[in-house]
């Protein structure tokens, strides 16, 4: 029963005492005590509602508590909670079945993992083991994870203080037909230079050195930038052309976000390695993991994989994994993002790009969209700038706390806010969070030239 004033201080108390934060200067964040979360909702101790509009870290995607979910953890967990991975499981097998199944192409086998770091720093490590190459080309403005490898590939200012400077990555510009890094005036021609660019660069790095390109099929965190039509394939052609690997970092848009199992198949594209994590099972367990193209697996068929890790493949995470392949076909889950991406949102942002000064672009697909602030239209100048923190960053802060304070719990980057509501979301719930946030960007408005 809520309000809970003594529950919510224990909580802060010991939080605040004891628990070290992520990526936070730790005296200066009050994170929110959460009493409970249902569906698309989660509830604070004084009883205050948030439509969670950023699914956790775009990782909900059956939303809080699902039963099904619930059930399936609660039902292993009184079976067999957890067994090594050199043995052979039930849910761990079905769950690598069923990925198998809908993901693209030749992509039949699965190395579990905990997460989307530890995913991607595994795929790296295929990758070099198959070509007997170490350079891997990642993009700037992307998010690959937090370990060595992972955050070295990452194009975002969080690699700044951690990557060794080791000469194993270099990054390269995507296509982002907004900001064209290539000034391209139609989206055709941005994908078209971003190719060409590409294709410099690993001219120029050399061929011979370049074990892999990861990509984010649609970027996610760095900006919801979908590729122009073309593009994947394109790299799948360069990646052919010069005997590289491509992987395809699917951890967020994975799993139903954009109304596919994999946002590959919005391109047709088969890459040669697949990462996910967070929307196999909504995150209940961690689990994420590489689906591999039988090329690369038949490598490890007589030379052992060198890597592993105690909890790959953990029941109580799979057995939540089979239950997602459960609730989404007999729901229609990946129907039903299609439909209230195309019907609801689409339509909603197009209106609030019309009706606010503030609003830049609105770009995305299914239920993964961006609204891209800026001071003015004509300029195109940011709301606040790359990497802003403190002072520069309060109209963003304004905006988010103009959507908490109307009962929605935003995700916010940099210039952007994005909307990536639970799959699970209802119309209603879907309409009322947007009618929130059209309110909302009235402050941003106020920042306008
Ligand atoms: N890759 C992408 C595209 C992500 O968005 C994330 C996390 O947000 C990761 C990798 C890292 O996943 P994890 O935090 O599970 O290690």
């Amino acid at each position: 029963t809520l309000p809970d004033p003594e529950a919510e201080a224990r909580v802060r108390a010991d939080d605040r005492g004891h628990v070290f934060h992520s990526w936070s200067a730790q005296a200066l964040i009050d994170p929110l005590p959460v009493a409970a979360g249902e569906g698309s909702t989660f509830w604070d101790y004084q009883g205050n509602a948030f439509l969670d509009f950023s699914s956790q870290l775009v990782n909900l995607n059956l939303g809080h508590q699902h039963p099904d979910l619930v059930r399936a953890i609660q039902e292993q967990a009184s079976r067999l909670a957890t067994i090594q991975p050199a043995m052979a499981n039930d849910v761990r097998g079905e769950l690598a079945r069923r990925i198998a199944e809908v993901a693209p192409g030749d992509l039949n086998k699965v190395f579990f993992t905990n997460g989307g770091a530890d995913a991607n720093e595994n795929a790296v490590r295929m990758a070099r083991a198959v070509t007997g190459k170490r350079k891997v080309l990642a993009m700037y403005r992307s998010y690959h994870g937090n370990t060595t490898t992972a955050i070295t590939l990452t194009g975002d200012p969080r690699r700044w203080t951690n990557e060794p400077g080791d000469g194993s990555v270099a990054h390269f510009f995507g296509p982002y037909a907004y900001r064209s890094p290539f000034h391209s005036s139609s989206a055709e021609e941005e994908g078209q230079r971003a190719l060409e660019h590409l294709e410099q660069v690993i001219v120029l790095e050399g061929a011979s050195t370049i074990a892999a390109i990861i990509i984010e099929s649609i970027v996610g965190t760095n900006g919801i930038l979908v590729p122009p039509p073309g593009y994947l394939q394109g790299v799948r052609d360069l990646c052919d052309k010069y005997g590289i690997v491509f992987i395809a970092d699917e951890v967020m848009v994975g799993f139903g976000r954009v109304g596919e199992w994999f946002a590959v198949d919005r391109f047709g594209v088969t890459p040669d390695l697949i990462t996910f994590a967070k929307g196999v099972n909504s995150g209940y367990v961690p689990l994420g993991g590489v689906v591999i193209s039988d090329r690369i697996a038949a490598h490890f068929d007589t030379v052992a994989f060198q890597g592993g890790l105690t909890y790959s493949g953990h029941p109580l995470a799979c057995a939540a994994g089979v239950a997602t392949f459960e609730v989404f076909e007999r729901d229609g889950i990946l129907e039903r993002v299609r439909d209230l991406g195309s019907r609801v949102v689409e339509p909603r942002l197009k209106e609030m790009l019309e009706r606010h000064p503030s609003v830049g672009e609105i770009r995305g697909a299914g239920l993964f969209w961006a609204i891209e602030l800026v001071r003015s239209k004509e300029t195109r100048e940011p709301l606040v700038p790359f990497n802003a923190s403190g002072a520069d960053a309060a109209p963003m802060g304004a905006l988010a706390a103009a959507c908490k304070k109307a009962g929605v719990w935003p995700f916010t980057h940099f210039n952007r806010l994005h909307v990536a509501p639970p799959l699970v979301i209802s119309e209603e719930e879907l309409r009322r969070g947007l009618d929130v946030i059209d309110r909302a960007l009235d402050v941003a408005d106020e920042y306008t030239a």
